[in-house]
């Protein structure tokens, strides 16, 4: 289970969960080479709908933000020399101010005292920031304290998941959401490619039909017809990354974190994680990469931490993040209470004009 300052809002026991892992991301973008292997892995696994074939002028971002069928997105973010070192500059004082989430692993703590090697490395003149954003799997997750039906719940790997059957797409949950990500399926469409399955005067090779043997090993019916555009499933159903639960229950790990090829994307533990995000940070910082940071990983933040751990080189603004992401729920308990305060105090306001009424009589 989490440390103290991180338990989940709902809590496990409430579930009736007899087994329970809390399962996460670390997402290390320092590794990340925007080769998008992870948002077709997503989007191939969970078929879902693909977005066009634009290009948004943003870099080499053609899917341009999370959304109901883009469920990973890849940012793109090109950088020159001055804002890399402000970046830099920024990070630093970050480590000086010697916060939470960066500094020395507890495994580096109790090695013998080298003196860190701090000088920064040289100065690019321009870079790409590169990072695979996704669900972040909050520990006290907006969309699911404010869904009316039920429809999102917190599964036994500590995940939210949307039940498509429960959901009525009244968007509540769009509103609920400090990072933007959950949203209902309006439109879209896939399409495969082409109808290779019936191109069968091909040679064989070694015996084999390559195509008649995908045939047989390719799911058909209405649903996967080669050729044919495939019915969009769970229109105005709110959806987003699900952490591949349905390959989680199966004991496998996620689809995109299983096709990164750099590992910038992994899957773990949340203990694992969060220990894998710190040691990295604090490599990173000894080799004088002082900007690079953590983001998702303290559990004092606004959301209690999160499922999704990213190490990012620049602030959170620069990747399109909130840098103080807050749950909308934290503030009911104290607007209850204004409330109840309003409440009384008009009832004493009621009451005292109809005595200074009849007194008047
Ligand atoms: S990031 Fe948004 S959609 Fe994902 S769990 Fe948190 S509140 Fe829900
Ligand atoms: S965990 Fe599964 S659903 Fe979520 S982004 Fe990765 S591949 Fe997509
Ligand atoms: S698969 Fe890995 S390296 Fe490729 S874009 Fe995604 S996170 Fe980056």
């Amino acid at each position: 289970m989490a440390a103290s300052t991180n338990q989940l809002t709902e809590s496990t026991h409430a579930h009736g969960y007899d087994d329970y892992q809390r399962m996460a991301f670390f997402t290390d973008t320092s590794v990340c080479i925007g080769c998008k292997a992870c948002e077709v892995a997503c989007k191939e696994w969970n078929r879902n709908p693909v977005e066009g074939y634009n290009l948004t002028g943003n870099s080499y971002d053609n899917t341009g933000a999370l959304g109901a069928n883009t469920w990973r997105h890849v940012a793109f973010i090109e950088q020159d020399n001055k804002r890399i070192t402000k970046a830099r500059e920024e990070g630093a004082k970050l480590v000086s101010l010697g916060m939470p989430t960066i500094g020395t692993s507890p495994a580096d703590a109790s090695a013998p005292s080298a003196p860190a090697d701090t000088t920064p490395p040289d100065t690019d003149t321009f870079r790409w920031l590169m990072s695979s954003d996704v669900c972040k799997h909050c520990t006290n997750a907006g969309c699911l304290d404010v869904c009316p039906t039920g429809a999102l719940f917190r599964t036994e790997f500590g995940t939210v998941v949307v039940q498509d059957d429960v959901c009525n797409g009244c968007g509540t949950c769009v509103a609920g959401c400090p990072f933007g990500v959950i949203e209902r399926r309006e439109d879209g469409g896939v399409s495969l490619k082409a109808n290779h399955v019936e191109a069968q005067e091909v040679p064989e090779h070694a015996g084999i039909n390559v195509f008649k043997k995908l045939k047989q090993l390719r799911p058909q019916g209405p649903d996967h017809t080669p050729g044919e555009t495939m019915p969009i499933k769970n229109l105005g159903v709110a959806q987003k990354c699900t952490m591949c639960y349905d390959r989680l229950k199966m004991g496998e790990q996620p689809a995109c974190s299983k096709t990164c090829p750099t590992d910038s994307i992994q899957f773990g533990t949340y203990e694992n994680m969060l220990s894998a995000a710190q040691e990295r940070v604090a490599e990173l910082h000894r080799q004088g990469q002082t900007e690079a940071r953590l983001y998702g990983a303290n559990g004092e933040d606004g959301v209690g931490g999160t499922g999704s751990i990213f190490l990012l080189l620049d602030s959170p603004e620069v990747y399109g993040l909130p840098p103080d992401p807050r749950v909308p729920t934290a503030d009911l308990p104290a607007m209850a209470k204004t409330f109840a305060k309003a409440v009384g105090a008009m009832g004493v306001a009621v009451a005292a004009s109809f005595l200074v009424g009849r007194g008047g009589k």
